[in-house]
């Protein structure tokens, strides 16, 4: 089986003590047959620093060359476990910068590298699907923040993110059990609108977490429902709208959308995405992948057999990303051609269908058959219990 997210500690301060290498060989006792490394993209702004970071001194300068060493690391380590095909990749951030610039310039930065010349007016334009050819495998699509602030950090961090969204400005006092769920609403319009700012400027091959913006309260309704009241009916019909606009835009790149055992971990009833995301990916003919985004080798594999469950379930299909044994590169004008015919697949009734399957950044997507059946599955608990032991 196989895993397209995670990370460690050598390079992100809220991971276990672990190495890309010590994950790799953890991923290869499990019996995983494909995993692949996806660190977080260096924040580029003091005020986006974790207090972890802060406390140990780092600042942005000092994330930039812990991301640089990691590119490193993740292709040293890649080549100890040849038989898992890793991909190196990263995990994005999007987020609007203090004073309300637009973020893609500061990713588009961090993933071209020191010594590009992105930012600069005389750069030759590098289409969205390219950014980070050359230094990254592929990209694992990840928003974290609304407003500028972290939302899925910790409760504490969060409830400052659902009073920023709130209607009436309250810095300070607990919300209300009625404004609470409207704020939240307004929380997940403003996710959504960033998530697809960051599917437009650099069409990650894997959506991370797609509904993280609820992690504490997987409750959280997002489609309407019968015992709605007008006004809640209109505001789960524009959230429902800017779910299935997001899916669509997603699936017509032909992105893959992580399934990720991380929610179960966390404490959900059901992985990311919970069920009506996963309703509307798969009738956009949108297509799935295993994820734990693992922090720690205790977390490889972590809930799993509820992910298996989840997708038998829903009779879904899964795909993995390998390398592409023949890469390639497109001219701009090819890649404005290839835009248009997106854009007809996302304004036709099944934007996945037709979908490409070989990525710009070097990764291909390949249908997994009898995935369910593998024997990964039944080894995969005893596997991780004898692990423990040791
Ligand atoms: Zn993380
Ligand atoms: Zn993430």
């Amino acid at each position: 089986m196989h895993s397209h997210h995670s990370h460690s500690g050598a390079f992100c301060a809220h991971a276990g003590a672990c190495s890309p290498a010590s994950m790799l060989a953890h991923a290869a006792a499990l019996g995983f047959r494909s995993y692949h490394l996806s660190e977080h993209v260096p924040r580029r702004h003091a005020a986006h620093l974790y207090p972890e970071e802060r406390a140990a001194g780092l600042g942005p300068a000092e994330l930039v060359q812990r991301f640089e060493a990691y590119l490193a690391a993740g292709r040293a380590a890649a080549a100890t476990q040849p038989q898992l095909g890793t991909l190196v990749g990263a995990e994005t951030e999007f987020i609007d910068a203090p004073g309300g610039a637009d973020g893609r310039a500061d990713l588009v930065a961090v993933l071209e590298g020191p010594g590009s010349s992105s930012g600069s007016s005389s750069a030759p334009p590098r289409h969205a699907a390219a950014v980070g050819k050359g230094r990254v495998d592929f990209l694992v699509g990840g928003v974290h923040h609304a407003h500028d602030l972290p939302i899925d950090f910790d409760v504490p961090s969060f409830e400052v993110a659902l009073r920023a969204s709130a209607a009436a400005a309250r810095p300070e006092a607990e919300l209300p059990p009625d404004e609470r769920r409207a704020a939240h609403w307004a929380l997940a319009r403003t996710y959504l609108d960033q998530q697809l700012a960051l599917m437009r400027a650099v069409q990650p091959e894997v959506i991370a977490h797609f509904d993280i913006f609820r992690l504490w309260s997987p409750e959280l309704p997002l489609a309407p429902s019968g015992s709605d009241t007008p006004e809640e009916q209109r505001i789960l019909g524009e959230l429902h709208a800017r779910l299935r606009r997001n899916v669509r835009f997603a699936a017509s790149y032909g992105a893959l959308f992580e399934v990720s055992g991380a929610a179960v971990r966390k404490g959900w009833p059901t992985p990311y995405p919970g069920p009506e995301v996963l309703e509307l990916i798969l009738e956009s003919g949108g297509r799935l992948c295993l994820s734990d985004d693992a922090h720690s080798p205790a977390q490889v594999g972590h809930s799993f057999l509820a992910v298996r469950a989840y997708l038998q379930q829903h009779g879904a299909a899964i795909h993995v990303l390998r390398r592409d044994p023949a890469p390639f590169s497109r001219s701009e004008a090819k890649a404005a051609e290839e835009e248009r015919q997106r854009a007809a697949r996302e304004a036709s009734p099944r934007p996945g269908d037709g979908a490409p399957t070989r990525f710009e950044r070097g990764a291909e997507a390949h249908l997994v058959e009898g995935w369910a059946e593998d024997s990964f599955w039944e080894q995969l608990e005893p596997r991780r219990a004898a692990l423990e032991r040791q």
